[in-house]
């Protein structure tokens, strides 16, 4: 068989549903009232919202073509043949039109060759669940697994969220880096009051305390901060809670991260089961919040239950979530986040640009937007730039026979 490389004349599908309330970004997917707008786009087009409608300008410069209360939503961008959805427009471009909301991934519209299929977590994830948005700081597949743990990972969702561009760095926990003390400065910690400084357990000054209480050894905060957290254990979950992670003195949040010598130091040290486990952890952008942790033991092949409900495993007090909103469960050494049919969805952030494949439609979330992108194919095509050749399938579709049969005669 012989590939033609064929002029494509694709388009992309772009079907929004608009929840026709403003809700802290939230999504109603049980809602009825909601505005659908079915497009088709066949080139590059800015998405906007006016209201509760969604439009496609295509003439991206023309600023005149966007009214004053229009929302970007989204990019599309069509280029070699390749269609793919971003939130900013080069920055050597002159006018600035970027989307400024987060992409989520709809969790339950992940379908590939039309079958439903979960979203596999990786470390660094950040997932929402209603309005509550937790990190996966941890994924762990203990020796029981043993086998598994180098499963080659080709699960193109998963790419989304792997590369940190930096769309989310608000949530982001803050960094320090430990400086060498200049010598012969007579310091002491604060908390021991002795003044001994080793590379194993430093002096630091990790918040905005002068004087007599700027510093403290790292292990003697690290002690401190343990003793601050209410524990409490559930089911196959064990929880650990701050009020706040800052200093009681001048009330700067505390780093959760020390760089030291090129390693990484968390402030909180959790203890960890000895089988496989999840560790997620809430995220807030208002400091004063308080943040929890879940370490979540995970057996192969049963459900953790996430939501608002009295028998969930990593259980959240917010109206948004529902009460069994959504399942974590471990596969063949792999986490997979499933949706239970929630009420506002559950969600993994999209840090990336994406590209929308054939055969597995995308569907994101923005704010009260969600859009689904569909390629329409109307031919084969054989993309050089790219690893994978696309083959025509036979579609069980008359209308489609005609063209396809048509298809195959020359492609043979
Ligand atoms: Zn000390
Ligand atoms: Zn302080």
């Amino acid at each position: 068989m012989r590939f033609h490389e064929y002029k494509h004349v694709d388009r992309v599908s772009v079907e929004a549903v608009t929840w026709s309330r403003e809700s802290y970004g939230l999504f109603d997917y049980e809602s009825q009232h909601v505005s659908r707008r079915n497009l088709k786009a066949s080139s590059s087009a800015k998405i906007i919202r006016i209201k509760n409608d969604i439009r496609l300008v295509t003439d991206m410069y023309n600023e005149r073509n966007v009214c004053e209360n229009s929302k970007t939503l989204a990019l599309l961008k069509h280029q070699d043949g390749v269609f793919s959805v971003t939130k900013h427009e080069k920055k050597s471009d002159r006018t600035r039109s970027n989307a400024s909301e987060n992409f989520w991934l709809v969790v339950k519209n992940i379908k590939k060759d039309n079958v439903n299929q979960e979203y596999q977590l990786r470390e660094n994830d950040v997932i929402k669940l209603g309005r509550v948005k937790f990190r996966v700081r941890e994924l762990h597949v203990g020796e029981e697994m043993d086998g598994y743990q180098n499963d080659t990972n080709n699960d193109e969702m998963s790419e989304l969220g792997s590369e940190d561009t930096g769309s989310i760095e608000d949530d982001m926990p803050k960094q320090h880096l430990i400086k060498q003390l200049p010598e012969n400065q007579e310091i002491t910690c604060r908390v021991c009051l002795n003044s001994e400084n080793t590379e194993a357990n430093p002096l630091i000054s990790p918040c905005g305390c002068s004087g007599s209480v700027k510093h403290i050894h790292l292990d003697c905060l690290k002690h401190w901060i343990k003793s601050k957290s209410h524990i409490k254990s559930f089911g196959l979950c064990i929880s650990y809670t701050w009020k706040n992670l800052e200093c009681e003195l001048c009330h700067r949040r505390l780093p959760e991260i020390f760089i030291h010598k090129d390693e990484r130091i968390d402030l909180i040290d959790l203890p960890k089961p000895q089988s496989s486990y999840v560790i997620l952890e809430t995220l807030a952008k208002e400091q004063q919040v308080s943040k929890t942790f879940y370490v979540v033991m995970a057996t192969e092949n049963d459900l953790i239950r996430l939501g608002r409900g009295h028998d969930c495993d990593v259980k959240i007090n917010d109206i948004s979530a529902s009460r069994f909103h959504a399942f974590i469960k471990l596969s063949y050494g792999r986490f997979f986040l499933g949706d239970n049919g929630s009420k506002f969805g559950t969600l993994a952030l999209i840090k990336n640009d994406f590209v929308i494949r054939p055969y597995s439609n995308i569907s994101i979330q923005i704010g009260r937007t969600v859009i689904t992108f569909t390629l329409i194919n109307k031919s084969p095509q054989l993309l050089h730039n790219n690893e994978y050749v696309w083959i025509v399938r036979i579609e069980f579709n008359l209308t489609l026979g005609v063209l396809v049969s048509h298809v195959l005669m020359e492609v043979m």
